[in-house]
């Protein structure tokens, strides 16, 4: 299904959402070359794999891949992408050293129970470490989408980042915000480190006004009026489910 927001993409310009049960990635065609936003989970690389065979392209085609967080199921496969090509890998300071240990960069706070189960999960997972070959942090910009924001939006873990393009209005919100078919979240589950920053993260990010919200889980959403969306996030918000234009 085309959205009108596709409508909106230059010519040449191509975004696909992944999705591996769970959790999503997002491919990003454009001059830039081709770029991935965020590395799924530690055995999820073939879903990438057949979502670029269908279009005709390779893991070797990847130029940039940018981690939001260095969550298992968003920095999974980092480190086979690692060895498969050699792509500039983008993410924070403490995200990163976070990849290079191959764990989380924090412990969830709430219970014993949880901290537990997120243990149980990283060991079965077996998430290998990787390491990032560029630190970026508010205030850099990417030459993807025409030039692509780095947010630094701390609250689910310490070194979260988000990715905004202005020229598109698209958002990609990592976890700092959740994606359901009722709207828009703040992420603020039990993995989610400090419930006050991430709550600013999310402000900041309404502030933005973005028209189409990409987030690591859930579907794509997108605003039916843009003047609405500020400060809207929530159960009855103005984003309504949406999907990005066809990758072809
Ligand atoms: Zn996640």
């Amino acid at each position: 299904m085309h959205c009108r927001a596709g409508r909106g993409l230059a010519r040449g310009v191509q975004i696909q959402q992944v999705t591996d049960r769970f959790v999503n990635m997002y491919l990003i065609r454009d001059p830039a070359g081709l770029s991935l936003v965020d590395a799924d989970t530690p055995n999820g690389l073939w879903v990438l794999e057949r979502a670029l065979r269908q279009r005709g392209e390779r893991l070797a085609d990847l130029r940039h891949i940018l981690i939001t967080h260095a969550d298992p199921d968003h920095m999974g496969s980092a480190a086979a992408l690692c060895t498969a090509m050699g792509a500039a890998r983008y993410t924070s300071r403490i995200e990163a050293e976070a990849m290079a240990r191959g764990a989380p960069s924090r412990e969830p706070q709430e219970n014993w129970l949880i901290t537990t189960s997120y243990a149980i999960m990283s060991w079965l997972m077996n998430v290998q470490p990787a390491q990032a070959t560029a630190i970026v942090s508010l205030g850099d910009a990417l030459s993807i989408l025409g030039g692509l924001h780095v947010l630094t939006t701390p609250g689910h873990t310490a070194g979260h980042l988000s990715f905004f393009a202005p020229a598109y209005g698209m958002l990609f919100a990592g976890d700092s915000l959740l994606a359901t078919r009722r709207g828009l979240h703040f992420a603020d589950g039990p993995v989610t480190l400090d419930y006050a920053t991430g709550w600013a993260s999310a402000q900041l990010q309404a502030q933005l006004q973005p028209r189409i919200v990409c987030a690591g889980h859930g579907p794509v959403l997108q605003a039916d009026h843009f003047p609405r969306v500020r400060l809207h996030f929530g159960n009855s918000g103005p984003y309504r489910c949406s999907s990005l234009p066809p990758y072809s």
